[in-house]
């Protein structure tokens, strides 16, 4: 048997918001507006261009632990139709992306050979809890 792994490795989530084309980016910019209404996490730029091991456009969602177990069911429920991947943030990024990610809507391809799985994520420590419309 394996050493379980404990929920204490997880500094943050992100949930990456993926569109493509415009009618899907009004679906995220709709979606974008409530989530901001609604908790306290960090809304990263657009980004319509595809980066680092994203393939599609999308934009980012930073959220502490507490706030899980309220914004995921949400975006269950008002994703219309848009996917989305949930990640956790712990030391390791492409077993983050990779291996243990859960997915809103269709799971899309992620492109993990360029991501790190080591100690070397700085994103992990980043827990953003202020709400902002920003950017
Ligand atoms: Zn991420």
């Amino acid at each position: 048997m394996t050493e379980t792994r404990t929920i204490a490795e997880i500094a943050s989530y992100h949930a990456h918001i993926y569109y493509d084309g415009e009618a899907e980016r009004q679906q995220a910019e709709w979606l974008r507006l409530r989530i901001g209404e609604r908790f306290r996490v960090r809304l990263g730029n657009w980004r319509d261009e595809p980066v680092g091991p994203h393939q599609q456009a999308m934009y980012q969602v930073s959220f502490a632990t507490g706030i899980f177990a309220t914004l995921v069911p949400w975006l269950m429920l008002n994703h219309g139709g848009l996917s989305i991947l949930i990640h956790p943030n712990t030391t390791n990024p492409k077993r983050d992306h990779l291996i243990d990610p859960i997915w809103i809507g269709r799971a899309l391809p992620v492109k993990g050979d360029i991501l790190p799985d080591d100690d070397e994520a700085e994103e992990a420590l980043e827990v953003n809890t202020e709400p902002t419309l920003g950017a």
